[in-house]
């Protein structure tokens, strides 16, 4: 059991999800990841929290008052699975996350469905324990055609977890097609980034092919090619997309063809984005830089500032007279208030004279919750450059 000192309660009877060690009075013998009753000071059970020992977070809120464990995960799970049935699944979309961590009640893990192929993305030991008693209501709940796992991220390799790449349950060819607003991507769900694709800047894709229309577009750190595709279904004259990775270069190959596009105005470039914006010659109307995080940890945020400051200054200083610039940080220590100052930074150091005309907008399926507001993460700006 873990006690907490008294007054500490507050933030669990609001349904924050994280128990501070210091808020912690008493915390019995336990294993790792285990799940314990946490309990006000004066003897209130206030729910079930998955133990991290020795952590600054040594709590994970999972269930509730009097909740059990399977009541718990069996009503977020009902609950994450309406929004996405009702507000982002539709006949032009079947790929969405079904479970966001906090932001759905369920820290430590999430879900991605592909075509009804769900991929779990593990990082606490607790929701490894509880692996099979998801799985079983994931079958019951979703009712999905297979069911894969991919927990390689960096947060799990900081805690010491080991990376796996499994088939858990159903139809086990890992490789599906899957639709988004009527344009369709290949996703390979236990190789390449994440868990496959990125399914978080889906509002910003529809947003540059709103934009794209007779423009000349360059697409920085393009992976799959998911915002070249988007450039082109929204009629882009041209379109450079540009990642240091061999592998991505087959990926938006692939997306090309399956959208008609294979004799569209495109290139690849195998490159460093940096050394690509030093050399190009610069004729593009709309740029998008959406590098991967460069800040995994809060002690690496100086070299952070530097390299988003660099990026975005070179392509400021490019950049013609009138044309737009998407940019993007999906680092969780660069807080949205400080990415905007690293761009004011770019933007003065470049000498051009630039304004915030689009903000990021969330996907659906990436809901932040306003009980635990510390599941953000990203944040897009669109600029326009005078
Ligand atoms: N914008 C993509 C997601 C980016 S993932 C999308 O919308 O799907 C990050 C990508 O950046 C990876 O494909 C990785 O290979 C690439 N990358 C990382 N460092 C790079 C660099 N210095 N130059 C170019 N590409 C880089």
């Amino acid at each position: 059991m873990l006690i907490l000192k008294k007054g500490k309660e507050r933030p669990i009877l609001q349904r924050h999800h994280w128990i501070y060690s210091g808020a912690v009075a008493s915390l019995s013998p336990c294993e790792e990841g285990d799940l314990l009753p946490v309990h006000s000071h004066e003897g209130k059970k206030l729910g079930l929290a998955l133990i991290r020992k020795g952590r600054s977070i040594v709590g994970h809120m999972l269930a509730f008052g009097e909740e059990t464990i399977e009541e718990a995960l069996q009503s977020r799970l009902r609950t994450a699975h309406v929004l996405r049935r009702r507000w982002v699944v539709d006949q032009k979309t079947n790929a969405y996350r079904l479970i966001h961590a906090e932001a759905d009640g369920i820290p430590g893990l999430i879900i991605d469905s592909y075509n009804d192929h769900l991929v779990l993305q593990i990082s606490h030991p607790g929701i490894e324990k509880l692996k099979e008693l998801l799985l079983k209501l994931l079958i019951t709940e979703v009712k999905p055609k297979a069911i894969f796992e991919k927990s390689t991220s960096f947060m799990r390799r900081k805690e010491g977890l080991e990376e796996v790449r499994a088939h858990l349950y159903g139809e086990s060819h890992s490789e599906v097609q899957i639709l988004e607003r009527g344009l369709a991507y290949t996703v390979d769900l236990l190789e390449g980034q994440k868990t496959g694709f990125f399914l978080d800047q889906r509002e910003m894709r529809s947003l540059i092919a709103s934009l794209s229309y007779n423009k000349r577009v360059l697409n920085c750190f393009s992976y799959t090619g998911a915002f070249s595709i988007s450039a082109l279904a929204g009629g882009a004259s041209h379109v450079d997309s540009v990642d240091s990775s061999r592998t991505a270069e087959g990926k938006v190959k692939k997306n090309l063809l399956l959208n008609g596009f294979e004799k569209a105005s495109h290139q690849f470039f195998c490159e460093d984005a940096f050394a690509f914006l030093r050399n190009s010659s610069f004729p593009y109307d709309l740029v998008i830089l959406d590098p991967p995080a460069f800040v995994k940890k809060k002690e690496d945020i100086d070299e952070a500032f530097r390299a988003y400051k660099e990026l975005n200054r070179m392509a400021m200083e490019k950049m013609g007279p009138a044309t737009v610039l998407l940019t993007c940080s999906c680092s969780y220590h660069v807080g949205e208030e400080l990415f905007q100052n690293i761009l004011f930074r770019a933007a003065l150091e470049a000498k051009r004279e630039v304004r915030i005309i689009e903000k990021h907008r969330l996907a659906h399926d990436h809901p932040i919750s306003l009980f635990h507001p510390e599941s953000s993460y990203l944040k897009s700006l669109v600029l326009y450059l005078t």
